[in-house]
């Protein structure tokens, strides 16, 4: 094999490297990755928020409680007080009933905003379910999407790593100038560093080169003269 035909070799390789990692980049389970953590992220700061208010309306609910225990509490005091027979002042035992009365007023004013809170705490159990709810299948489906993504980057670089060392066999053999230009061309073309030149046509770019050109190539390419091609820049490979 010549060393351009062998250059060809090489350009494979790196055009089969190329594709996979490629393929690896744009993987779809990334994608999905990406956006279910993107969408944990946004959700943590409104669960946590969802978390803190449930939290203050238990408190609340907690704080009336109690109140509500000390007010009845009070109530029974008043009341055996009232009915043991140790007061025996009209006066006093009329200001016991009114207080009496005063503070089962207040218990129910305190028992109706308990039952309002425990409303409002019930809607907000069920905020804090529903955003964990959705956490939970979004970690579920990032986590398959995580090990269908290492499986995949793994397949890939298993066959990257064949490719690699292909090319590093093919481009072992080739003068070190040969191959620094060619990856020079190569990365300034996006694409052909090498082309094959069939009839008068450059592989790489399509131009059709002038048959006295063509000649040219084919007589001086024998001896060894490197050609490239005026469009691409590709090195030519002249190919009867
Ligand atoms: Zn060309």
């Amino acid at each position: 094999m010549t060393p351009l035909e062998q250059l060809l070799v090489v350009q494979e390789h790196d055009s089969a490297a190329e594709g996979l990692r490629h393929r690896r980049a744009i993987l779809p389970e990334r994608e999905v990755l990406a956006r279910a953590e993107a969408e944990v992220a946004a959700l943590e700061p409104q669960l946590a928020d969802a978390r803190g208010r449930r939290d203050e309306v238990a408190r609340e609910v907690k704080r009336l409680d109690d109140e509500s225990a000390a007010v009845t509490a009070r109530v029974k005091e008043v009341e055996k007080l009232m009915y043991s027979g140790s007061v025996s002042s009209p006066r006093e035992l009329q200001a016991m009933q009114a207080d009496v009365e005063q503070l089962n007023k207040h218990s129910r004013t305190l028992d109706d905003r308990e039952l309002e809170l425990m409303e409002r705490q019930e809607a907000l159990d069920s905020e804090v379910g529903g955003i964990e709810q959705r956490i939970g299948d979004l970690r579920a489906e990032a986590d398959t999407a995580r090990g269908a993504l290492v499986e995949k980057e793994s397949a890939i670089d298993a066959e990257l790593a064949v490719e690699l060392e292909a090319r590093g066999t093919a481009a072992g053999v080739l003068s070190p100038d040969l191959l620094a230009a060619y990856e020079r061309i190569r990365q300034s073309n996006h694409g052909a560093g090498v082309a094959r030149l069939i009839g008068n046509t450059c592989q790489g770019c399509r131009l059709t080169i002038p048959a006295t050109e063509v000649d040219r190539i084919h007589r001086q390419g024998a001896e060894g003269t490197v050609f490239h091609c005026d469009n691409c820049g590709a090195i030519l490979v002249p190919t009867t």
